[in-house]
């Protein structure tokens, strides 16, 4: 089964949207695999906004990410990680649609709340970024005859 990554930004953590965000995910019948709160560096940064190190407002979105520590959590489901991404909403907040996190919770293009995987190819390389192989746990199997159709898992 699928697997992404997703962030809890700062912007997400300040104005207290943790619940919130966990809430949306747990309630749609995404499975948290994993979960924890982490203080992020230039270091992994860099290598995470690899395809962003070279625009004008890098430095800002460093500052952006580091400015309290971040939820990290790789979550699980069938088609997982388009279903997150259009979830989660255009980039810029202001351009979100309504129902989406970043439609929902954002008037920012930076300060736009979640960070999610947007491939299947990234989201393996992500999740390896941010968690070790201990951190990610498998105990759901016995709930997806709740969540799908036999013939969907
Ligand atoms: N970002 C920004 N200004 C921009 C584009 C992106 O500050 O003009 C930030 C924003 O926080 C965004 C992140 O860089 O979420 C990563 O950008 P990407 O294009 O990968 O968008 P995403 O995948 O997050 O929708
Ligand atoms: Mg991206």
């Amino acid at each position: 089964m699928e697997q992404t990554l997703v962030l809890i930004k700062p912007s997400g953590v300040i104005r207290c949207l943790i619940g919130d965000i966990i809430a949306r995910f747990q309630h749609k019948g995404l499975i948290i695999a994993g979960l924890k709160m982490m203080q992020l560096d230039e270091k992994i940064l860099r290598e995470h906004y690899a395809h962003l190190v070279d625009r004008p407002f890098f430095p800002d979105l460093l500052n952006s990410m580091m400015r309290t520590p971040v939820i990290a959590m790789c979550i699980k489901g069938v088609d997982a990680v388009n279903v997150v991404r259009t979830m989660t909403g255009a980039t810029n907040g202001r351009k979100a649609a309504p129902g989406t996190i970043r439609g929902d919770f954002s008037m920012s293009g930076q300060e736009n709340i979640v960070h999610a995987s947007d491939s299947v190819e990234n989201a393996l390389i992500e999740i390896n970024r941010f968690f070790s192989e201990g951190e990610i746990f498998d105990y759901t199997d016995n709930t997806f005859k709740y969540l799908y159709a036999p013939d969907e898992v």
